[in-house]
């Protein structure tokens, strides 16, 4: 069969051909002789319309009783739709039913559900038209980020999941424990109780490790996975999140920011141009100025301020805020926020944070005060990137890490690279949900993953 998916026969329309077509039943309508059925197979937001005539064996025992929910089977030739609303219309030879569902119970009725209900039926929503859209923009989305990544000369590097690091010397990490028994059995590692021989943590970064191919390969990222154990019940907190971590050789503050900002205007576009039909879904029932955002990325450079120069800002202007604005306090949301909707309007880098709230591997700036960090604001979202010019000088970072009180045995690896052939080099992380909230305007990051993990929280 040339045609199996309702994607492609819409885009090619290939009419008076022979169809075979699988999916779900979304509605039916039943006229004088005959029924309308929509189905949708998921490949597109939009549904084929099937006409089954009375004259099908099968119209009074099966058609007349489908409903919202069923699996069928239909073969058929497409024609030109005389009506209104779509341009062609397959006209049923044979309809099979797979499966039912009794509308008695089935919970996805006709009516628009609130996200909130979906949340709790995870197995079920991706049969909504919102999330579904999101679903194929997601991994739309992911596909430029490796295109992106690919034609630009950068090496993809699966960093571990598993991890006996501590990337941010934060406790924010969960750990990795193995059953007693297991541990009883495996000798020599009796004594510690640790299946690794060490404490080991779901990975919260990939940098560091990240920053062991930059320094062999020059231009790498990773794409995966991050765990964090913080008790955030916010809108943009998940407990499992998706990260993009390039990490460049050779890379200072300014290039990490040119290639950021580059990285996000192309996944704009390619959203634009490949994923055109669902953006239209959010643009028309979510916000109303979605592509007017979305176009504001593209056409403006990015603003840039230092953090130095953002307090400045944020303590002459009028605003209110809950969280005072002091010179070496970290930016809180509402100010992230008022600086990028309120000053700017537009994406906004703020750089050069002061030492003492980022971590040991961001490069000191020449002042001695401030470090060589870039956060990325965006309107709507707050931060999306964060990510700095790294310590390259194996005394400076030595002397940083001592100061924190990490245990430098542990980061012998990491020195390493900068005892031998240290290079400046950058990189960031850009937050994918974070991001796919933007291009989806969806104001609940759990929306936008398709099984959510929040503190409370893990379906399935
Ligand atoms: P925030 O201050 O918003 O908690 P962060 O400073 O902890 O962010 P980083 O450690 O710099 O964030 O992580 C890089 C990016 O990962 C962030 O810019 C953001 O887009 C995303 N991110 C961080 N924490 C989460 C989370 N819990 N859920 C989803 N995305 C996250
Ligand atoms: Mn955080």
């Amino acid at each position: 069969m040339q045609y199996d998916r309702i994607k492609d026969i819409l885009a090619k329309e290939p009419l008076n051909e022979k169809i075979e077509i699988r999916g779900w039943l979304r509605t039916r309508r039943d006229a004088k002789d005959f029924s309308f059925l929509e189905l949708n197979d998921g490949s597109c937001l939009a549904n084929l319309q099937i006409i089954a005539s009375s004259d099908l064996g099968n119209y009074q025992d099966v058609i007349v009783k489908l409903h919202t929910g069923c699996s069928l089977k239909v073969t058929g030739e497409l024609k030109e739709s005389p009506a209104k609303g779509q341009k062609i219309e397959l006209h049923a030879e044979e309809i099979d039913i797979y499966g039912w569902a009794d509308p008695e119970i089935y919970p996805l009725q006709k009516k628009r559900h609130s996200y909130e209900f979906l949340r709790t039926i995870a197995h079920l929503r991706p049969r909504t038209n919102s999330l579904g859209a999101i679903a194929r923009i997601r991994s739309s989305l992911s596909f430029s980020v490796h295109q992106f990544f690919h034609t630009h000369g950068f090496v993809y590097v699966h960093t571990p999941i598993i991890t006996t690091i501590d990337c941010e010397g934060a406790g924010e990490m969960f750990k990795v424990v193995a059953p007693e028994d297991v541990l009883n059995d495996i000798s020599g590692i009796q004594s510690n109780a640790d299946f690794f021989g060490k404490p080991a943590n779901l990975t919260v970064s990939g940098q560091l490790q990240a920053e062991v191919y930059a320094m062999a390969l020059g231009k790498v990222y990773t794409f995966g996975p991050t765990f964090r154990a913080e008790n955030s019940n916010t809108s943009r907190h998940l407990a499992e999140f998706w990260m993009v971590e390039p990490e460049m050789a050779f890379y200072d503050l300014a290039d990490n920011m040119n290639l950021a900002e580059s990285f996000l205007k192309y996944l704009v576009r390619h959203t634009l141009e490949n994923d055109s039909e669902d953006l239209h879904l959010f643009a028309n029932f979510v916000d109303k100025n979605l592509y007017r955002k979305l176009q504001n990325i593209l056409e403006e450079p990015f603003s840039r301020i230092t953090y130095t120069e953002a307090i400045k800002l944020l303590q002459k202007s009028p605003q209110k805020f809950d969280f005072p604005v002091e010179w070496g306090t970290d930016l809180q949301a509402e100010h992230e926020r008022y600086l990028c909707e309120e000053i700017f309007d537009r994406p906004l880098f703020v750089t050069d944070y002061p030492r003492d709230i980022k971590p040991f591997y961001m490069r000191i700036n020449d002042d001695n005060a401030t470090v060589a960090a870039m956060d990325l604001l965006l309107p709507g979202i707050g931060e999306i990137i964060g990510g700095s010019q790294r310590e390259e000088r194996y005394d400076v970072l030595v002397s940083r890490m001592q100061e924190m009180h990490l245990n430098l045995d542990e980061y012998n690896w990491y020195l390493d690279l900068r005892r031998y052939g240290t290079v400046i080099h950058s990189g960031f992380g850009l937050g994918f949900e974070r991001f796919l909230q933007f291009i989806t305007a969806m104001k609940n990051i759990r929306e936008v993953i398709p099984f959510p993990r929040t503190p409370g929280s893990a379906l399935y």
